[in-house]
């Protein structure tokens, strides 16, 4: 029985992560639920998992869930950066899903590491941001940092023993991979988020569409499996079957494939070194035409030419990459940029950062502060 803390419970990944937990009630107990916003899906959420512990963004929202649940509900109700951290390490925790979207994910999943808990890592922005820091905290506490993200389960689940020569990150292309650059000032929120094989949060969605997130994943690849930048490859599969490879020195390749659905992720990270038996359906072979995979174009995508120089330098680099990435982000969301000027504000931010080598939290921190600050104050369009 795995006691589960679940940061980012209301949503994608969250929601899978408890579609999990309520097919194998067993083998997991929920002591903490962490939302932000959605007070009635987590009040839901709450009623049906029967946590110790809620938490969610603000006072406000606390009054709100706490009006929505029947008045001899038990679960303690916290807010705010401090109550993710205390449902991060609460005492009967044994496991915590760091899925909270951005780099507000950073400090709870270090909460966790500290207080001894393995972490199963959705948030991939946390070892973008602070990699050395996280994955040196992990070790120095004993626990376990197992990916949710595909990418990285796959490789996980392919790195067998033995030397390693590459580890080649699929990525689906998006949805602009087949479109002339022309194009591209026009793509608007609606093109964006209509993502062709995978059902994620706003934000991810974008970054899949910049290949921003596939940038984000080679950092992410880079701390968790601690290679050399020079031995991460990037792949475009639009069928999105193979979720990533590992190549050995002999020239053997290790590939983990099935469909795309994240609760294969979720459920191994939970269950590492077993597998549950989920019965995901498995890819129809005589149905599949083909298997396809091409060279990514850094032309059309420039945040992924972005992120491996911030992947090659280090430092600040890639803190401040990711939070001018966020900002950008939210701008477009917001239709106050057009797409093509996400990584334009990006480049600009990272061409602008004094970058500072082997930073502590506090550097890092203050170089993602300044970085929001940086984009916020750029002119809205271009
Ligand atoms: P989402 O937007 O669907 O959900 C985000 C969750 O974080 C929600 O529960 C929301 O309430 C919470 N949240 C948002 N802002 C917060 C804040 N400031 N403080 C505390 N909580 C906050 O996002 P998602 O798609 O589930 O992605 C979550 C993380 O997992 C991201 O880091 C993403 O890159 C990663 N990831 C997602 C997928 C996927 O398939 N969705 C795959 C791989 C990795
Ligand atoms: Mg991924």
């Amino acid at each position: 029985m795995k006691r589960l803390s679940i940061l980012g419970a209301t949503g994608s990944i969250g929601r899978s992560t408890l579609d999990v937990v309520a097919r194998f009630p067993e083998s997991f107990d929920v002591v903490a639920l962490a939302g932000a916003t959605q007070v009635d899906l987590l009040a839901r959420q709450i009623q049906e998992f029967r946590p110790e512990v809620a938490v969610v963004l603000n006072a406000e929202k606390a009054d709100q869930l706490a009006a929505l649940l029947p008045p001899d509900s038990a679960v303690e109700i916290l807010w705010g950066k401090a109550g993710y951290c205390q449902a991060a390490a609460h005492s009967t925790a044994d496991t915590v899903v760091s899925a909270i979207v951005g780099g507000a994910g950073l400090m709870p999943t270090l909460a966790a590491i500290k207080a001894k808990k393995d972490v199963a890592l959705a948030n991939k922005e946390t070892l973008v941001m602070a990699g050395p820091l996280v994955m040196a905290a992990a070790q120095a506490a004993g626990v376990r940092i197992l990916p949710v993200d595909s990418e990285h389960s796959a490789i996980f689940q392919c790195l067998t023993g033995g030397q390693v020569d590459q580890l080649i990150l699929t990525a689906s292309g998006g949805p602009f991979r087949t479109w002339e650059k022309s194009k591209f000032p026009e793509i608007t929120r609606a093109d964006a988020l209509n993502h062709p094989t995978w059902v994620m949060g706003d934000k991810i969605t974008i970054d899949s569409a910049t290949l921003m997130n596939k940038g984000l994943e080679v950092i992410e690849a880079r701390y968790l499996f601690d290679v050399a930048p020079e031995q991460i490859k990037v792949v475009v599969h639009p069928q999105s079957i193979v979720h990533s490879m590992v190549a050995y020195q002999d020239g053997s390749v290790l590939a983990q494939m099935g469909m795309p659905d994240m609760r294969g992720a979720i459920a191994y990270a939970l269950s590492f070194p077993e597998r549950l038996p989920l019965k995901l359906p498995v890819p129809d072979w005589a149905a599949l035409s083909a298997l396809t995979f091409e060279a990514p174009d850094l032309d059309r995508f420039p945040c992924l030419a972005l992120a491996f120089s911030a992947c090659r330098a280090g430092g600040t680099l890639p803190a401040v990459m990711n939070a001018a990435n966020e900002a950008a982000v939210a701008d477009f969301l917001t239709d106050r940029i057009r797409f093509i000027d996400i990584p334009d504000r990006i480049c600009r931010a990272m061409d602008a950062h004094d970058m500072t080598a082997d930073p502590d939290l506090e550097t890092i921190l203050a170089a993602d502060a300044w970085a929001r600050a940086f984009v916020s104050g750029l002119p809205q369009s271009g």
